[in-house]
Protein backbone atom coordinates (compact mmCIF):
# COMPACT_ATOMS: atom_id res chain seq x y z
CA UNK A 1 0.00 0.00 0.00
CA UNK A 2 0.93 3.54 -0.75
CA UNK A 3 1.33 5.09 2.23
CA UNK A 4 -1.29 8.65 2.69
CA UNK A 5 1.46 11.15 3.12
CA UNK A 6 2.88 9.69 -0.41
CA UNK A 7 -0.47 9.68 -1.89
CA UNK A 8 -0.58 13.75 -1.18
CA UNK A 9 2.46 14.29 -1.74
CA UNK A 10 2.50 13.11 -5.61
CA UNK A 11 -1.37 15.07 -5.67
CA UNK A 12 0.16 18.13 -5.04
CA UNK A 13 3.47 17.67 -7.31
CA UNK A 14 0.47 16.91 -10.07
CA UNK A 15 -1.06 20.53 -9.25
CA UNK A 16 2.47 21.66 -9.14
CA UNK A 17 3.44 20.43 -12.81
CA UNK A 18 -0.26 21.57 -14.04
CA UNK A 19 0.28 25.11 -12.97
CA UNK A 20 4.13 25.03 -14.38
CA UNK A 21 3.27 24.08 -17.47
CA UNK A 22 -0.50 25.05 -18.97
CA UNK A 23 0.38 23.83 -22.50
CA UNK A 24 -3.78 23.62 -23.88
CA UNK A 25 -2.20 20.05 -25.18
CA UNK A 26 -1.94 18.81 -22.63
CA UNK A 27 -4.61 18.10 -20.19
CA UNK A 28 -5.87 18.20 -16.10
CA UNK A 29 -5.06 14.85 -15.25
CA UNK A 30 -2.25 12.84 -14.13
CA UNK A 31 -1.55 9.80 -12.68
CA UNK A 32 1.31 7.93 -10.67
CA UNK A 33 1.83 4.30 -10.96
CA UNK A 34 4.00 2.39 -8.54
CA UNK A 35 5.14 -1.17 -10.06
CA UNK A 36 6.38 -3.87 -7.84
CA UNK A 37 10.16 -4.07 -8.11
CA UNK A 38 10.69 -0.44 -9.58
CA UNK A 39 11.46 2.76 -6.91
CA UNK A 40 10.72 5.31 -8.78
CA UNK A 41 7.14 5.49 -9.80
CA UNK A 42 6.08 6.20 -13.09
CA UNK A 43 4.08 9.98 -14.17
CA UNK A 44 1.88 10.06 -17.05
CA UNK A 45 -0.28 13.01 -18.20
CA UNK A 46 -3.13 13.74 -19.94
CA UNK A 47 -2.66 15.06 -23.56
CA UNK A 48 -3.86 15.50 -26.99
CA UNK A 49 -3.04 12.76 -29.32
CA UNK A 50 -1.12 14.74 -32.82
CA UNK A 51 -2.43 12.77 -35.21
CA UNK A 52 -6.18 11.55 -33.93
CA UNK A 53 -6.56 14.76 -31.94
CA UNK A 54 -8.41 12.46 -29.29
CA UNK A 55 -7.43 12.47 -25.44
CA UNK A 56 -4.94 10.09 -23.62
CA UNK A 57 -6.08 10.19 -20.34
CA UNK A 58 -3.69 10.54 -17.59
CA UNK A 59 -3.99 7.32 -16.39
CA UNK A 60 -3.58 5.69 -19.67
CA UNK A 61 -0.41 7.94 -20.38
CA UNK A 62 1.12 6.75 -17.48
CA UNK A 63 0.35 3.25 -17.98
CA UNK A 64 1.70 3.97 -21.67
CA UNK A 65 4.94 4.84 -19.78
CA UNK A 66 5.47 2.22 -17.31
CA UNK A 67 5.08 -0.23 -20.00
CA UNK A 68 7.28 1.26 -22.38
CA UNK A 69 9.71 1.14 -20.07
CA UNK A 70 9.33 -2.36 -18.36
CA UNK A 71 8.74 -3.89 -21.79
CA UNK A 72 11.51 -2.21 -23.76
CA UNK A 73 9.14 -0.65 -26.23
CA UNK A 74 7.36 -3.51 -26.87
CA UNK A 75 4.53 -2.91 -25.54
CA UNK A 76 1.38 -4.38 -27.74
CA UNK A 77 -0.71 -6.48 -25.76
CA UNK A 78 1.20 -6.55 -22.46
CA UNK A 79 -0.17 -6.52 -19.35
CA UNK A 80 1.48 -4.48 -15.96
CA UNK A 81 2.67 -7.08 -13.30
CA UNK A 82 -0.08 -7.87 -10.64
CA UNK A 83 0.79 -5.57 -7.54
CA UNK A 84 0.48 -2.00 -9.25
CA UNK A 85 -1.23 0.53 -7.53
CA UNK A 86 -2.31 4.14 -9.01
CA UNK A 87 -2.47 7.50 -7.55
CA UNK A 88 -4.69 9.57 -9.88
CA UNK A 89 -5.93 13.44 -9.49
CA UNK A 90 -9.48 12.77 -10.85
CA UNK A 91 -11.86 9.83 -10.32
CA UNK A 92 -11.46 7.35 -13.03
CA UNK A 93 -13.83 7.95 -15.69
CA UNK A 94 -16.38 5.05 -16.83
CA UNK A 95 -18.73 6.65 -19.36
CA UNK A 96 -18.48 6.78 -23.44
CA UNK A 97 -16.46 9.87 -24.06
CA UNK A 98 -16.29 11.06 -27.71
CA UNK A 99 -13.07 12.81 -27.25
CA UNK A 100 -10.87 10.36 -25.42
CA UNK A 101 -8.79 7.78 -27.22
CA UNK A 102 -9.70 4.27 -25.74
CA UNK A 103 -11.90 2.68 -23.50
CA UNK A 104 -13.14 4.16 -20.03
CA UNK A 105 -10.51 4.88 -17.40
CA UNK A 106 -11.96 2.57 -15.37
CA UNK A 107 -12.01 -0.54 -18.13
CA UNK A 108 -8.21 0.04 -18.85
CA UNK A 109 -7.43 0.14 -15.03
CA UNK A 110 -9.04 -3.60 -14.40
CA UNK A 111 -7.30 -4.82 -17.44
CA UNK A 112 -3.91 -4.01 -15.79
CA UNK A 113 -5.35 -5.99 -12.75
CA UNK A 114 -4.62 -2.95 -10.57
CA UNK A 115 -7.25 -3.31 -7.79
CA UNK A 116 -5.88 0.09 -5.92
CA UNK A 117 -6.48 3.60 -6.91
CA UNK A 118 -6.00 6.92 -4.49
CA UNK A 119 -7.67 9.91 -5.50
CA UNK A 120 -7.99 13.34 -5.08
CA UNK A 121 -10.88 14.22 -6.39
CA UNK A 122 -14.46 12.86 -7.17
CA UNK A 123 -15.78 13.44 -11.17
CA UNK A 124 -19.94 13.90 -11.11
CA UNK A 125 -20.17 13.79 -14.71
CA UNK A 126 -19.85 10.13 -14.75
CA UNK A 127 -22.36 9.63 -11.72
CA UNK A 128 -25.39 7.54 -13.00
CA UNK A 129 -28.86 9.24 -11.30
CA UNK A 130 -26.72 11.27 -8.80
CA UNK A 131 -24.94 8.13 -7.66
CA UNK A 132 -20.99 7.43 -7.96
CA UNK A 133 -20.34 4.65 -10.37
CA UNK A 134 -19.29 1.35 -9.82
CA UNK A 135 -15.27 0.76 -10.37
CA UNK A 136 -13.97 -2.56 -10.79
CA UNK A 137 -10.84 -1.69 -8.48
CA UNK A 138 -10.80 -0.05 -4.53
CA UNK A 139 -11.04 3.89 -4.66
CA UNK A 140 -9.55 5.47 -1.57
CA UNK A 141 -9.81 9.30 -1.33
CA UNK A 142 -6.83 11.17 0.09
CA UNK A 143 -8.17 12.75 3.43
CA UNK A 144 -5.38 15.59 3.16
CA UNK A 145 -6.59 18.64 2.73
CA UNK A 146 -3.85 20.63 0.65
CA UNK A 147 -4.21 17.82 -1.83
CA UNK A 148 -7.89 18.02 -1.85
CA UNK A 149 -8.09 21.84 -2.28
CA UNK A 150 -5.59 21.62 -4.39
CA UNK A 151 -7.57 18.48 -7.00
CA UNK A 152 -10.72 19.91 -6.16
CA UNK A 153 -9.26 23.91 -7.70
CA UNK A 154 -8.15 21.49 -10.60
CA UNK A 155 -10.88 20.04 -11.64
CA UNK A 156 -13.53 23.31 -11.80
CA UNK A 157 -11.89 24.03 -14.55
CA UNK A 158 -13.38 21.41 -16.21
CA UNK A 159 -17.09 22.47 -16.06
CA UNK A 160 -17.03 22.89 -19.64
CA UNK A 161 -17.25 19.36 -19.84
CA UNK A 162 -20.83 19.26 -18.05
CA UNK A 163 -22.90 21.22 -20.79
ZN1 LIG B 1 -10.28 8.68 -18.23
Amino acid sequence: MIDRHTVANRLIESYNRYMADQDPKKGLVSAWLKVPGYDKMFYGRAYEHPVSKKWIHGERACIDTALDRIYKGNIVDKKLPLGCEMITTLEPCTQFMPTRSGCSCSELIQQHRIDRVYCGARDPWHYVDGKPPFHPFKLIMTNNQAALERCQQLFSRLGSLED
